[in-house]
């Protein structure tokens, strides 16, 4: 038995067209399932046989969910059959929600500043499991009636989406289509540390979300000690590989800035940021630090965040800070353990 929720719609119609069945069941299913909330495959209009041979293949398990904390910015612990748990976050805006998810049980990249990385990789997600995030978030809002409220995506939970590219593709594809969940392709976004092996999937199959660069810092020395990946990937040539990924009319390059400190606060910096990357249609986005358990960086003033957020936008990049929400509840950007 595989799960229903790591099928895309290609996927099941091939599987249908392969067994004799009408491949029609299928845009079916995607609309009872994502549209309608519906848990089983007992569903009026579908063929019997078609039915049958669901029951017989898949299994709709919704992986169990549990609230942990959060009054506004809610995070949630998610179990699967394994045991194994990821967190994913649910953050209120403007009467809707962007939901952050993960993408692997921990991290392989070890940045310094992350959480996520003190605790390694314990393996990957697959497409369904990722799903299954949504689907479990989805179902706890459904009980108050908020079910509708996911407007955005990002993969900005625990992992590194690049390392895990074939699976969170698929769950993307999964989130695209039209006859089920139907998300807005400049709705979901994926963060990388720059997994330059991800990346170059990414352009030799594009496929249509937004993209977010963990950037940091200019220099790549300092860009090295944030991000250890950078030794192997050097952010120059990971921004050369970004420049190849074709992009559509209004779509925007998300370059994440995490600030921490007297480490890669400096103006200069600000300046050097925006020549590397002006003409990539960029947004910037910056971070100031989340303090984690055992890390000795800490925040920067303020004046100088705000500093760099002037500089960088007085080169015509539109820059903001994000507003840190969840971190009374360790559920901030990198703030995510197992
Ligand atoms: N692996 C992906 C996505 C996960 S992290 C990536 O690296 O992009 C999502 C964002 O949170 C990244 O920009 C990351 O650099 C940032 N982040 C991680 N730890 C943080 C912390 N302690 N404070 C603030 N931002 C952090």
């Amino acid at each position: 038995m595989v799960s229903i929720y790591g099928q895309t719609l290609d996927d099941l119609k091939s599987q249908f067209k392969e067994n004799g069945l009408n491949e029609s069941g299928a845009s079916l299913i995607y609309n009872y399932l994502y549209k309608k909330g519906h848990e089983s495959f007992t569903i009026a209009n579908l063929a019997k046989e078609t039915i049958r041979f669901l029951e017989e293949h898949y299994e709709l398990t919704i992986p169990e969910v549990s609230l942990e904390s959060g009054e506004e910015t809610k995070k949630f612990l998610i179990r699967f059959s394994d045991f194994e748990e990821v967190e994913c976050v649910l953050i209120p805006f403007q009467g809707k929600h962007t939901l952050c998810l993960s993408s692997q049980v921990g991290c392989a990249m070890k940045c310094s500043f992350c959480y996520t990385g003190t605790q390694g990789l314990s393996r990957h997600l697959e497409a369904f499991e990722i799903v299954g995030q949504l689907m479990a978030v989805k179902k706890y809002l459904r009980e108050k009636n908020l079910e509708k409220t996911i407007s955005n995506i990002v993969f900005m939970g625990q992992g590194e989406p690049l390392h895990n590219f074939s699976a969170v593709r698929k769950a993307c594809e999964i989130f695209l289509s039209q006859h089920g969940l139907s998300f807005g392709r400049e709705k979901i976004t994926i963060s990388t540390a720059g997994y330059l092996p991800g990346l170059k999937e990414w352009s030799a199959d594009p496929l249509k979300v937004n993209l977010a660069l963990s950037f940091h810092c200019p220099d790549e020395r300092i860009r090295s000690e944030l991000i250890p990946l950078n030794k192997q990937y050097p952010l120059k040539e990971v921004l050369a590989e970004i420049k190849k990924l074709p992009l559509e009319k209004k779509r925007f390059i998300t370059f994440e800035i995490l600030l921490i400190k007297d480490l890669n606060d400096r103006e200069e910096y600000a300046h050097q940021s925006a020549h590397l990357i002006k003409d990539m249609s960029p947004l910037i986005n910056i971070i100031p630090f989340n303090p984690i358990p055992g890390s000795s960086y800490e925040r920067p003033l303020d004046e100088l965040v705000e500093r760099f957020r002037e500089v960088t936008e007085s080169y015509g990049i539109p820059s903001m800070v994000r507003k840190t929400k969840g971190d009374e509840i360790l559920a901030a950007c990198g703030q995510l353990k197992s």
